[in-house]
């Protein structure tokens, strides 16, 4: 029996470093595009900080070309931050399981996804009752459409 006990530690042990292993290869990789990007743009020398970056965001006068490139930055700054949390959850044990339904959410979906909350079966039924919900309005839409045309 303790055997099993600790083949399943082991096993659990795996998939925590698989899924901190694809977390931190997320991080790696969106921290070298931030940096890449920031060569780009103009920032208060080369020791500004993101921050220093996200700040330039709010206050400098930049072209829309600068914008866009910033924004950019904004929006990898947020998934870094997500990631962080992601890894933090792991930490905690939390994270990689479905939010509907408690089971494990899969590697290979998770590496797709780093922060799907639902394993693949939820979010395919979360989806078919989205789409007949859609469905469904867009009949109402139709039959609300025909009713105006008729005055
Ligand atoms: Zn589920």
């Amino acid at each position: 029996m303790a055997n099993n006990r600790s083949e399943t530690n082991e096993m659990a042990k795996d998939r925590y470093l698989e899924l901190k292993k694809i977390l931190e290869g997320r991080r790696r990789e969106i921290l070298s595009e931030v940096h890449e990007k920031m060569r780009d743009v103009r920032v208060d020398g080369p020791t500004a900080n993101l921050q220093g970056v996200l700040d330039a965001v709010e206050t400098s006068e930049v072209d829309i070309q600068e914008d866009i490139e910033l924004a950019l930055i904004q929006m990898k700054a947020e998934t870094l931050q997500k990631i962080d949390e992601a890894l933090s959850r792991l930490e905690e044990g939390n994270y990689g399981y479905c939010f509907e339904c408690g089971a494990e959410i899969s590697e290979r979906r998770l590496r797709a996804l780093p922060f799907a909350v639902r394993c693949k079966d939820c979010e395919e039924a979360r989806e078919v009752a989205q789409q007949r919900e859609r469905m469904l309005a867009q009949r109402r839409g139709a039959a609300s459409l025909f009713f105006d045309m008729s005055h």
